[in-house]
């Protein structure tokens, strides 16, 4: 409820009015109140009875007041101020006006301006929604009536869709184990904990997938996050001061980028897995106490690997960390699928990682930090996205835990994902088309031209085959493409269905001869 000012300030306030009128030169009244301290920021105005504000002196020390009081005295009651009247005046009058509209003394002036602000904002917003149409980036999205899958259905009536554009790599984000693991959890552990974890957020079991995360990764101890992209976005800034420098590669996925925005370290970029130009930032960055590497372990628009080995020499070499970004490797990649620092044979020279349950581990959601102990220590004190974000719910530990349990138990699936892969691989670039990256499951097919993505990616989809056309800003320009992503579920059938709708479409639009 807002409060009143009590009589005595009433009182105060007349007094003022009443001065402004025998005063009456508006110079006069100014001079009174450069006297008066001005507050950005609103008083509390002060309950019935409780003690007079104390420092601020007058009532009028209230921003809104000394406001109103402005006004007042300026005797500009009616009209507010005329074009081209003395800068002091036009002041004092927007004073009052702010003042009465953030003060809650003119409920209607609020609403009325609120009414005006919304109108304006929308028809911005609408502007530039009509640009980002206009630069032909516009985002739809294809609404599915059926679960993540190798095989689709979509809202608007498409059935029997081959889906090759999810990140479901190990197909367990509708394995019925992983389901089943979810609805228990659910059952168990409620809906959710409506609590971040500090206070009363954290069960059991958000122990125990820590702890599965750190046996699975060989590392220390982890920390969970509402996603991947908020491990990103609370590293950096916790573990890194003006002190530090972080060097990182161009094309590191938004989260990283973000993340080191929000930090206050030095920050360097180095071309995309350009060693060269790594050791030149390096060097320059010696004169930092502490150095940090942060790259993608596979970067996901080209299927590419980062040269681990030879950053984590260069690491030794200048006295730096490494952080990977593993959201494209965890789960399958290397011999037992814990990812790009076990497919280098790294895995003992890269210090961080940061990884996604969204993804390969189950495709719910959640995302976490592994590492050195007191590193996760401090994470739990000062990371804000952990801090001040509710806890995973209970469903999508569970769903995350049973994909680990599935993948510590054998690596059968990660080697269909990686046998599947080498299928598409081979076949699609025996029938002419160049695939981006190496032995990664995301297999880009470059094109070059925007247009001609897009246009055989929907005629893909006419032919039932589910991928999408990227083109510049998401990709450089020229480098066009359609992205296809492999899963283990994927039938040999699904693959060899992909390969010959390519080769048609491929035909029909010139893409091959
Ligand atoms: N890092 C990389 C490389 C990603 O591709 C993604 C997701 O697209 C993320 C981080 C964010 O992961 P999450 O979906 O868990 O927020």
């Amino acid at each position: 409820m807002p409060q009143t000012p009590g009589i005595t300030y009433r009182l105060a306030l007349g007094c003022l009015i009443r001065l402004g009128q025998i005063l009456s030169s508006k110079e006069d009244a100014g001079r009174l109140l450069e006297k008066v301290p001005e507050r950005s920021e609103p008083l509390p105005l002060r309950r019935r009875g409780s003690p007079r504000p104390t420092g601020g002196g007058a009532p009028a020390a209230n921003g809104h007041w000394s406001a109103i009081n402005a006004w007042l005295i300026s005797g500009d009651w009616g009209s507010g101020p005329a074009p081209g009247r003395a800068g002091r005046s036009a002041g004092m009058w927007r004073a009052a006006v702010r003042a009465l509209r953030g003060g809650g003394a003119g409920a209607g002036a609020s609403r009325s301006a609120s009414g005006a602000a919304a109108a304006q904002l929308r028809r911005r917003l609408e502007s530039e929604l009509e640009d980002i149409r206009g630069a032909g980036t516009w985002k739809s999205e294809r609404v599915i009536a059926s679960r993540q899958g190798p095989h689709l259905r979509l809202a608007d009536g498409g059935a029997g869709i081959i889906n090759f554009c999810a990140n479901n790599y190990l197909g367990l984000s509708s394995h019925p184990e992983v389901i089943r693991a979810a609805v228990e959890a659910l059952e168990k552990f409620g809906a959710g904990l409506s609590s971040v974890r500090f206070i009363c957020g954290t069960q059991s079991i958000h122990k125990d997938l820590e702890e599965k995360i750190a046996r699975f990764h060989q590392r220390e101890d982890a920390i969970l996050y509402a996603s991947c992209f908020d491990a990103n976005a609370g590293i950096f800034e916790a573990l890194l001061t003006p002190e530090d420098a972080v060097l990182s590669d161009e094309l590191n996925h938004a989260s990283i980028i973000d993340g080191i925005r929000l930090c206050k370290a030095n920050k360097y970029r180095y071309k995309h897995m350009d060693m060269q130009d790594l050791e030149a930032k390096l060097k320059e960055a010696q004169k930092h106490r502490l150095r940090l590497v942060a790259t993608d372990g596979a970067f996901s628009m080209d299927g590419d690997i980062a040269p681990l080995r030879e950053i984590c020499q260069l690491a030794q070499k200048y006295d730096a960390l490494v952080f990977i970004d593993e959201c494209h490797a965890t789960g399958f990649l290397g011999p037992n699928g814990r990812g790009t620092d076990e497919l280098l044979g790294v895995m003992d020279k890269v210090t961080i990682i940061n990884s996604t349950l969204g993804k390969a581990l189950g495709g719910a959601a959640g995302g976490y930090t592994t590492g050195p102990k007191p590193l996760i220590d401090l994470l739990r004190q000062r990371s804000r996205p952990y801090l001040f974000s509710n806890s995973l719910p209970p469903a999508v530990v569970g769903c995350a835990s049973k994909a680990l349990d599935l993948l510590m138990e054998s690596n059968a699936i990660a080697q269909s994902m990686a046998a599947k892969t080498q299928r598409f691989r081979s076949k699609m670039t025996t029938a002419g088309f160049t695939i981006s990256g190496k032995d990664h499951p995301i297999c880009p097919v470059m094109l070059g031209d925007a247009r001609l993505a897009s246009v055989m990616a929907e005629d893909m989809l006419n032919r039932g085959i589910y991928v999408i056309g990227f083109s510049y800003p998401v990709v450089p320009k020229g480098k066009a493409r359609i992205r296809v992503q492999i899963s283990a579920v994927h039938s040999d059938e699904d693959i060899d269905r992909c390969v010959e709708a390519f080769t048609e479409v491929g035909r029909k639009h010139g893409a091959l001869p």
